[in-house]
C-alpha cells in the first residue's frame, strides 16, 4: 500500500477542533490507515494577507484508495466540515490537501502529486520534516530536509509550533 502525506489547513475557530474533526474523519474511513500525525503548528497567511493565523499539520497513511479516490474522500471530509469556497487562498474551516503519494509523480486535471506548491510552504515542509525527514520527494528529486533547507530564512520567522490557550 502506498504511503501518503496529507496536509490540514484551516483560519476558522473553533481551528483546533477542525483539524481534530479532520482527523477523526480520516481514522473513520475504512480505506485509510493513520500512521503517524505531526505536531500542530501556527502560521502567518501568505498571500491573500488579510485574514487570521492558520493551523496546519500533516500526517502520515497508509491507503489502498487511488489518488482520485482519495481526492474524493479529502473533499467530503473538507465539505463536512463546512468549507466553503469563497476567496482563493482565502479563509477556510477546512483545506485538506494530498502533499505526497507515495514515490508518485503526476499532474492531472483534479489532481497534481507531489503537490504542486509544497515546495515553497513552511507550513507543509516543518511539519513533513518531523514525520520524515530523509524521505526524497519526486519531482525535485530532494530530501524534505533538504527542501526546508532552502526555504526563505524570513519565512521561518512566521510560523511556529501551536501552543493551545489555557
Ligand atoms: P493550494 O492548492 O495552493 O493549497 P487550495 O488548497 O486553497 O490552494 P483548493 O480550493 O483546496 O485550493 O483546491 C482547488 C483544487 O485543487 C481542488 O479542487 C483540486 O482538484 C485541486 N488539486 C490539485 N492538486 C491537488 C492536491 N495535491 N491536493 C488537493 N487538491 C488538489
Ligand atoms: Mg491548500
Ligand atoms: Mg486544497
Amino acid at each position: 500500500m502506498p504511503t501518503v502525506y496529507i496536509a490540514l489547513g484551516t483560519n476558522l475557530e473553533p481551528r483546533a477542533h477542525h483539524l481534530e474533526k479532520a482527523l477523526e474523519l480520516f481514522r473513520a474511513l475504512p480505506d485509510v490507515e493513520l500512521k503517524r500525525v505531526s505536531s500542530i503548528y501556527e502560521s502567518k497567511p501568505v498571500g491573500y494577507l488579510d485574514q487570521p493565523d492558520f493551523l496546519n499539520l500533516v500526517f502520515e497513511a497508509e491507503t489502498d484508495l487511488l489518488p482520485l479516490d482519495l481526492l474524493d474522500s479529502c473533499q467530503s471530509i473538507e465539505l463536512e466540515l463546512g468549507r466553503v469556497r469563497t476567496i482563493r487562498f482565502g479563509p477556510r474551516t477546512l483545506d485538506v490537501d494530498i502533499v505526497l503519494y507515495g514515490v508518485e509523480s503526476f499532474e492531472e486535471e483534479r489532481l497534481i502529486v507531489p503537490h504542486p506548491r509544497m515546495q515553497e510552504r513552511s507550513f507543509v515542509l516543518l511539519p513533513l520534516q518531523e514525520l520524515n525527514p530523509e524521505l526524497i520527494v519526486p519531482k525535485w528529486n530532494k530530501t524534505v530536509k533538504e527542501l526546508v533547507a532552502e526555504l526563505p530564512p524570513q519565512d521561518l520567522e512566521e510560523i511556529w509550533k501551536y501552543v493551545p490557550k489555557a
